[in-house]
């Protein structure tokens, strides 16, 4: 297969094949339930999601839930555009950065309302409910950096470390997965943590599990 460069969705039109065209349905798909479960407004999110040397992605300045397939831009894992005709997130080196150290095969970011509450006040998030232990424990905040620059790529990729999701300072969440649904699970996660700490932040200082508490719980899940 030759990799080719289009300008323009008429090239798309002539493909008898697409390249990643399951996972870039999956993208669509997926695009749409962040919008309908009020995870992103509009175009304040992107996703991606990867196989072996190529990344599909959503591209800068369309609403998630009115992607289609061809929308999505496939890279390689140096940032060129292979295949479709739009321009990619501005997010695309932070998702790079991200695929580069880990074994991730996808990501979801958001800008969600708690995740930004918590971001801009917190460095991090501590455990006050078990279930952050999916996320793997305390949730790190990335120190702020402007959009789309290689600093914020290197912060969210230090913060994410060992874990399944980070915040990023002032700016919104990211959650990575073996795949779409898990990324996207992971964020939904997140942003529920984060409204449980806020909301029980009106009403008291919330209790943060000890460590014992913790272990328990990986014991308990152990066992099935
Ligand atoms: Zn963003």
């Amino acid at each position: 297969m030759t990799t080719t460069e289009h300008d323009g969705r008429a090239g798309q039109e002539r493909e008898t094949g697409m390249r990643m065209a399951r996972e870039r349905e999956q993208l669509c798909e997926i695009g749409r339930r962040m919008v309908e479960t009020g995870l992103v407004l509009g175009t304040s999110g992107n996703i991606s999601v990867r196989q072996g040397d190529l990344v599909a992605v959503t591209p800068g300045g369309v609403a998630l839930d009115r992607l289609t397939p061809a929308d999505c831009p496939v890279l390689d894992l140096s940032g060129n555009v292979v295949e479709g005709g739009r321009k990619p997130s501005s997010e695309v080196p932070m998702h790079l950065a991200i695929y580069e150290t880990t074994g991730t095969s996808a990501i979801v970011h958001t800008h969600s309302e708690y995740a930004v509450v918590v971001s801009a006040t917190m460095s991090e998030l501590p455990p006050i409910h078990y279930n952050t232990l999916l996320l793997g424990g305390t949730v790190r905040v990335a120190p702020y950096a402007t959009y789309g620059t290689p600093e914020l790529a290197e912060n969210v990729r230090q913060a994410l470390s060992g874990r399944q999701a980070a915040l990023m300072q002032s700016h919104g969440a990211v959650a990575v997965g073996s795949g779409l649904e898990q990324a996207f699970e992971g964020a939904r996660l997140l942003e529920w943590l984060c409204a449980v700490y806020v909301r029980a932040k009106l009403i008291g200082e919330p209790r943060v599990l000890t460590e014992e508490e913790l272990v328990a719980v990986i014991e308990r899940a152990a066992r099935g």
